[in-house]
């Protein structure tokens, strides 16, 4: 039996980012991925935009670790050597009503303190939104924290949760079960099965797929901005953004569904995100995509969101699931909350200090291929 005193169940952004910043506190955890590499779930299958916040609503959770998230970001990326573009967001609007939902944008983003700007055009400029590599991004956080004493252990799914006094007993699929006083859980889409492990059922997640299509930069030229169009409240809709790697990709689409193992890209998909990004980039007119891929969202049941905190049934195990379609902004505001939460339960935390760059392997393939390949889906 291996012991450490917190557990982390899931190595997507958010796992890998509680994983950072409790090391960044002197906790050295342990965290436990099921699949053989990290980043393999939402977290290395989205747009990889580093949102601001500009158009989230005010005051709630979700918006405040975004903005706080925001304020963190630099000196964690820059020192960490993510790599970051910083390029900016532009949304244009066609009708009175697109018009008019945008000059609403411009008041939320000022009372959540982004800069903007609205163009004589009625074209609202968004100059901190940016784009980055999201798995390269997750890499970095969890190899930062293995340089500082973490584990970080692939290929272990946590198939059983079992209380042992004060503590807990992980059983890990194929290897040592492990020991711990507290247990996160980041499972992402799995976080509801995780959390059913320990004998609470409070929510539910539903996979909402996201698919994407990737082209050559259109006449070799780079996009300058992100292309962001009118958002609803149900999604952001579908956006056209450069790549670090200067491709362009469009997409996503909001499709709910039940399957959590469907990664596939549906036929139907091209039919929703092609018209809609040509619209947006005239040039992609004509042009074939190189590659497709899906995202699963890990979206809670009955509109839970952002469901973070200690488990009502369970003393020691804290959830932080249903992040569906911000987590990788907000990933460090919502560690360094989780954070919080950890010290809360007992576990001495000391002060916080910056990390170097660890030693996990760079991925050896362009982070949009990754998981498809990974499944055999491309
Ligand atoms: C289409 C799409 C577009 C998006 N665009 C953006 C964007 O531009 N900007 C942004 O900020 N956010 C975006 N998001 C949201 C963001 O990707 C998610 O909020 C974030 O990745 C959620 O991270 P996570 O770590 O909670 O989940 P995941 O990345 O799914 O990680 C959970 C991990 O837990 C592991 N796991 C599950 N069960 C077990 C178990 N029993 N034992 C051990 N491990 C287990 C899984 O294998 C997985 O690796 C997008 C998401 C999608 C799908």
């Amino acid at each position: 039996m291996r012991e450490t005193e917190v557990a982390v169940i899931g190595g997507g952004v958010v796992g890998c980012a509680v994983l950072y910043a409790l090391a960044r506190r002197g906790v050295a955890g342990t965290l436990l991925e099921a699949e053989p590499a990290l980043a393999l779930g939402a977290s290395g299958t989205n747009s990889g935009i580093l949102h601001t916040g500009f158009d989230s609503a005010p005051g709630e959770l979700e918006t405040r670790l975004i903005l706080r998230s925001a304020e963190l970001r630099d000196e964690v990326l820059d020192g960490l050597g993510v790599p970051v573009l910083r390029c900016g967001a532009v949304l244009r609007p066609g009708s009175d009503a697109e018009q008019a939902t945008v000059r609403a944008l411009a008041e939320n983003a000022a009372r959540n303190g982004v800069a903007v700007t609205v163009g004589a055009d009625g074209a609202l400029s968004v100059p901190g939104e940016a784009v980055t590599d999201p798995v390269a991004y997750t890499l970095a956080l969890a190899g930062a924290a293995a340089g500082a004493g973490a584990r970080v252990r692939t290929g272990a799914r946590v198939e059983a949760i079992t209380r042992d006094g004060d503590a807990f007993v992980l059983d890990v699929g194929g290897s040592s079960p492990l020991r711990c006083a507290v247990a996160i859980n980041c499972a992402g889409l799995f976080a509801d099965d995780v959390a059913r492990l320990a004998g609470d059922g409070d929510f539910a997640i539903r996979p909402r797929k996201g698919e994407f299509f990737v082209f050559d930069a259109p006449g070799g030229r780079a996009l300058e901005r992100i292309l962001l169009p009118v958002p609803t409240k149900r999604t952001k809709g579908v956006l056209v953004f450069p790549t670090l790697d200067g491709n362009v990709v469009a997409g996503p689409t909001a499709y709910d569904q039940d399957d959590k193992d469907d990664w596939t890209v549906r036929d139907d998909a091209a039919g929703e995100v092609l018209p809609k990004a040509r619209a947006m980039l005239p040039a992609l007119e004509g042009a074939k995509p190189v590659f497709r891929y899906a995202g699963l969202r890990p979206a809670g049941r009955d509109g839970v969101n952002y469901a973070i905190g200690p488990s009502p049934r369970c003393p020691g195990l804290v959830h932080v699931a249903a992040i569906r379609s911000t987590g990788l902004s907000a990933s460090l505001g919502i560690a360094e909350h989780v954070v919080g939460i950890v010290g809360g339960l007992g576990v001495a935390l000391g002060a916080d200090r910056p990390l170097a760059p660890g030693p996990l392997p760079p991925a050896s393939e362009p982070w949009w291929q990754r998981a498809a390949h990974h499944r055999g889906l491309a």
